[in-house]
């Protein structure tokens, strides 16, 4: 059996970015990448392909309370949440012209974030961003208090599952009872949530729902969008209609059988392994803030909590430091995470998320991600708080010195698109 942390010579705590690939998946999916078929072909190798995607699309729905006819295989998140947005708004302003709004959550990833900003800048849609509290949280009632100034004119409504900076799981079945009252479509990035918490797309009540295979220890660039039977959408890419007609282009079978092989994986270990990550999770935060800095916590965190916050997301406050400073230091020590900052023209800046939490901007600054996963180990824990200290304190001598660095000579992290 194939051990996908072997090779792994650093402590990785950025698997919110993205996960090793669980050996199950990389067998699965090397020995499917020896096979020849287009699953549309007609012959005896194109209906073995097919076979493979039929099957795995049966086993993503099963894991994730779907049925199999609503699950659209896409190339990933950034697909799935772009169908789902783009091709709703269509489809709801084609059936009624006054239909042009979109509420969406301030706290959004970039996937829906920019989606949005696209359709308000070139297609007319009208947008209300919905405010969260300080832990980052969107209440049902914002969500019914946005709705209720017009509902004949939205035309969707977007809160993500979980926020893949600060670990907020949103209340989601609420929010989309709330949409269904009045029969407004609503869509759920579940990106990060999937296999860290309970993802059950037909109790949930939702519309449609995005999923990615990187995440949960399958390969990169697949994914899928859950879409209800009755969900209108209009197609982004046109072609061979493979996908319910709504989304062209041969399926990728090697990563399809992957991803299908890692979702069945994430979901049947969740609940062992979230309780494993919530321990760890608790570890390093306590750890950190035992250091000595001021280490604060971002976000909805209560140690053994692992429904409000995802198991395995820690997010940092360092004072005094530069979040990518610290990075780089990290780095260099042999630990890998992430930063909540964009970079915009060379010059970070502070993440979107902890400005709508109520962040200052010099405070947001100092934010550092990191996130445990199914390699993650005590030791990896004790191998970061170890570095910690030389780190922050070098980062805090540096602050001054750094910041005037021209743009260029360092690359500065890119937007959180992680
Ligand atoms: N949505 C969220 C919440 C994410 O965290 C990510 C990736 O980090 C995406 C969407 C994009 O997914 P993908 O990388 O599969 O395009």
């Amino acid at each position: 059996m194939l051990d996908s942390s072997a090779h792994l010579s650093f402590v990785y705590l950025d698997h919110g970015a993205t996960t090793p690939m669980l050996p199950e998946a990389i067998e699965a999916m090397t020995a499917q990448m020896a096979s020849v078929g287009n699953a549309s072909s007609l012959h005896t190798s194109g209906r073995l392909g097919r076979r493979v995607v039929e099957e795995s699309r049966e086993a993503i729905a099963q894991a994730m309370g779907a049925r199999p006819s609503e699950v659209l295989f896409t190339s990933g998140g950034t697909e799935s949440d772009n169908l789902a947005i783009k091709g709703t708004f269509w489809a709801r302003k084609d059936a009624d012209p006054r239909r042009v709004r979109i509420l969406a959550s301030v706290v959004e990833h970039h996937a829906v974030m920019d989606c949005v900003g696209f359709l308000e800048a070139h297609e007319g849609a009208k947008v209300t961003w919905l405010e969260v509290d300080q832990v980052g949280r969107v209440h049902p009632e914002t969500v019914r208090a946005a709705i209720e100034t017009d509902p004949d004119t939205v035309a969707l409504v977007s809160v993500m599952w979980a926020n893949n900076e600060v670990g907020t799981v949103q209340p989601v079945a609420e929010i989309a009872a709330v949409c269904r009252e009045f029969g407004i479509p609503v869509h759920s990035d579940a990106v990060q949530a999937v296999g860290q918490v309970d993802v059950d797309f037909a109790g949930s009540g939702l519309d449609l729902l995005s999923i990615s295979g990187h995440k949960i220890g399958g390969p990169q660039g697949v994914g899928a969008l859950l879409a209800r039977r009755d969900a209108a959408l209009v197609p982004l890419t046109h072609g061979g209609g493979q996908e319910r007609q709504v989304r062209s282009g041969s399926l990728d079978v090697p990563a399809i059988r992957g991803f299908a092989v890692a979702m069945r994986h994430a979901t049947a270990n969740r609940a062992v392994g979230a309780e494993r990550l919530v321990a760890l999770r608790d570890k390093l935060i306590r750890g950190a803030q035992d250091a000595g800095f001021g280490v604060q916590v971002t976000g909805d965190w209560e140690p053994g909590d692992g429904i409000r916050r995802l198991p395995g997301n820690a997010h940092l406050l360092v004072p005094g430091c530069d979040g990518d400073s610290l990075l780089y230091l990290l780095d260099a020590a042999g630990v890998q995470c992430s930063t909540g900052s964009a970079c915009q023209a060379g010059v970070p800046q502070p993440s979107h998320v902890l400005l709508a939490m109520g962040m200052s901007e010099q405070k947001a600054r100092g934010a550092l991600r990191l996130t445990l996963g199914h390699t993650s180990t005590a030791a990896d824990v004790d191998v970061f708080l170890a570095a910690l200290p030389a780190a922050v304190e070098r980062a805090q001598r540096a602050q001054v010195a750094m910041r005037p660095e021209p743009a260029g000579q360092k690359q500065m992290s890119q937007k959180q698109t992680r």
